[in-house]
């Protein structure tokens, strides 16, 4: 990273960071992380999914989302001028117009869970679950009386700002577990709510994130009957979330898109620890190799993964380094050191990192409010102006230029990942729109 770029990081600039380590042809190792496996499990336990959640009923026990078509989106944030919020400099003038199609993937609908922790956190508990029965020697379906009486020995606990403690602590439970989920301090007082009305333990600390997660590993090595979730470490919600991509690319296909190198495919994922964007980025890159290119979504006051791929390999650096303090309303983003499983994974793997600032975050939760007439979290709308960077900042011309993709933009698809919000409160929707809507009253159109 050039000095100028780290000085804008650390000023909590907006800006895209073109990864100087990447390679097109990075090699997936599906030796040892096979997104297949992941798949396979899902499968085999649809029917008790199914069983075992009335919400996805209709899904046959798939967890899976719609990926819909979002020029509506594009369109509005085409119209938002240059310099109207912070120095994005990837805000288009009106004239340029917005090419190529834009999609959005709904995991914000995403069943039980209503975020992409649904995918991670639903594969880990299933991996735990099916152990614990081939451990005991027993062979039977994992909502079978005679499973839940084993789960209700042990507890699965897990550290969280929020959507990964509903969604394993939802499953854990559904399933006869104990559920503990560690929360940090500026967790959101309603998921609290929500889990305990569902008779999870909730377990406040002081601190960040790392903190909770720290605390909640602590506790649970003590116990033998505990297993603890370690979004940090975990190699089962990797592989949970790398699912995702033979999901994306069958939809992609029904919808008559076509991804190879004179097609390539985009795809802007929010990223908090990095385990979700890394996940689905791992497979798709397994499933479209240099076709496909990779670009996280990070807050301006937590941009961990980015600066961790922009440093030497393998030194943890964390957000507070270089003076930020990793507080954002996007509390599923709020992370100051990003894993030390997927970083590594990333280092050639991912194009690029871009940030966000909170008023975008609001700003464009209304914007896709207004023109879509969905409602998302405000980490969901993380990823939405990553076609503008690619296209419009100079970081972004300069990427396109070295590989080879100028002429190719009018033919390519952006995949928006939107992860979360269907769980979320009318009354915080309500909040996150009003917000959105002064800020564009304030910074009115040209
Ligand atoms: C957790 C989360 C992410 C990012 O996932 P990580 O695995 O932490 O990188 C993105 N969006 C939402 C809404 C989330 O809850």
């Amino acid at each position: 990273m050039s000095a100028s770029q780290l000085e804008s990081l650390s000023k909590r600039e907006p800006l895209l960071w073109a990864n100087s380590n990447y390679a097109p042809l990075a090699a997936v190792d599906a030796q040892r992380l096979d997104p297949a496996r992941a798949l396979a499990r899902f499968k085999r336990h649809a029917a008790t999914l199914r069983r075992v959640f009335a919400e996805l009923e209709a899904s046959a026990g798939q967890v899976s989302s719609a990926l819909e078509p979002a020029n509506a989106l594009a369109a509005v944030l085409g119209d938002v001028p240059a310099g109207a919020l912070g120095q994005c400099s990837a805000q288009p003038s009106p004239h340029e117009a917005v090419r190529g199609n834009w999609w959005i993937k709904r995991d914000d609908a995403l069943p039980v869970a209503g975020s992409v922790k649904a995918r991670g956190g639903f594969h880990e508990v299933l991996s735990v679950a099916e152990d614990l029965l081939a451990r005991r020697g027993v062979e039977c379906e994992l909502d079978a009386p005679e499973a839940s009486r084993i789960f209700g020995q042990y507890t699965i606990s897990v550290g969280s700002t929020g959507n990964l403690g509903l969604s394993i602590g939802l499953i854990a439970a559904r399933l006869g577990f104990r559920a503990v989920v560690h929360m940090s301090s500026d967790a959101k007082a309603w998921k609290k709510q929500r889990l305990r009305s569902h008779g999870i333990q909730v377990v406040e600390h002081e601190g960040d994130y790392a903190a909770a997660v720290a605390a909640g590993r602590e506790q649970s090595e003590a116990d033998p009957f505990s297993h603890f979730v370690d979004d940090e470490h975990s190699v089962q919600l990797f592989l949970g979330y790398s699912a995702a991509a033979e999901e994306l690319a069958v939809q992609l296909n029904t919808h008559g898109v076509v991804v190879d190198e004179a097609h390539p495919l985009f795809v802007y994922i929010p990223c908090g620890v990095g385990g979700a964007p890394g996940g689905i980025a791992y497979g798709l890159k397994q499933r479209y190799g240099r076709a496909v290119h990779c670009f996280f979504a990070e807050p301006v006051a937590s941009p961990c993964m980015l600066l961790q791929l922009a440093s030497a390999p393998g030194q943890s650096v964390s957000v507070y380094d270089i003076g930020l303090d990793n507080r954002t309303e996007a509390d599923g983003l709020a992370v100051p050191s990003a894993s030390p499983l997927v970083a590594p994974l990333m280092r050639k793997m991912l194009s690029g990192v871009f940030t966000v600032d909170d008023e975008t975050l609001f700003l464009d939760t209304y914007l896709l409010h207004q023109s879509m007439g969905l409602q998302v979290e405000p980490s969901a709308a993380a990823s939405f102006r990553g076609p503008l960077w690619l296209r419009l900042s100079a970081e972004g011309k300069l990427y396109q230029k070295q590989s080879g993709l100028e002429h190719l933009m009018d033919q390519a698809n952006h995949v928006i990942w939107s992860t979360g919000g269907s769980l979320v409160p009318e009354a915080e929707h309500s909040k996150f729109q009003d917000k959105g809507r002064g800020l564009s009253a304030a910074h009115p159109r040209a």
